[in-house]
């Protein structure tokens, strides 16, 4: 079968393979989105959000700086999101993704379910208050610093300008190391 883009299906699982609540709540629900069961994405300020689609004028759920990524995780504003994500209501964090699929475009919620839709059966787990304790992300989204990019940056410079290094000179050039691992 051809790669369907702007199809629901998840594409991991078959939806004959999940309940009918969890078939609805991948396939046909406008406010599901499997993101606040598996993942939080931390800017390098430590302000974390559900996902890098999140309204950031919503303000952050926590902040990795000062806060554990366990207490973020369950935080008032992940459980809210959560409960307003099972109970078909909007929340004022996903605004972003709801204007996009109300403009016809595949949004991140959408994309979400479709690539972790596998992961449905955490929402059984959830409590009544929102909360989920399986602390376990599985999607990974790590984003670094200006001054991570600007070193690559000047580096990359140096090297327009004198050459890349071989192995011999790299110390002689840039007064590094070369580490083995
Ligand atoms: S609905 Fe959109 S903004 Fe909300 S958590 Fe999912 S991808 Fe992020």
């Amino acid at each position: 079968m051809a790669y369907d883009y702007n199809s629901t299906e998840p594409v991991k699982i078959s939806t004959d393979q999940v309940s009918k609540k969890q078939k609805y709540l991948l396939t046909e629900s406008k406010r599901f989105c499997i993101y606040p069961w598996i993942h939080l994405h931390a800017y390098p300020t430590g302000e974390a959000f559900p996902c890098c689609h999140a309204e950031m004028k919503e303000g952050p759920v926590g902040n990795s700086k000062t806060e554990p990524l366990k207490d973020i995780w369950n935080s008032e504003k992940m459980k809210k999101l959560r409960q307003d994500m099972l109970n078909e209501n909007p929340n004022s964090m996903c605004t972003r993704c709801y204007e996009q699929e109300e403009s016809g475009f595949f949004s991140g919620r959408q994309s979400a379910n479709k690539h972790h839709g596998h992961h449905i059966e955490r929402v059984e787990s959830t409590k009544e208050d929102g909360s989920y304790d399986k602390f376990a992300m599985t999607y990974w989204d790590i984003r670094f610093s200006n001054y991570a990019i600007s070193n690559v940056a000047v580096v990359a410079t140096f090297f327009l300008v004198t050459g890349i290094p071989t192995k011999q000179n790299w110390q002689e050039k840039t007064g590094r190391k070369i580490i083995k691992h």
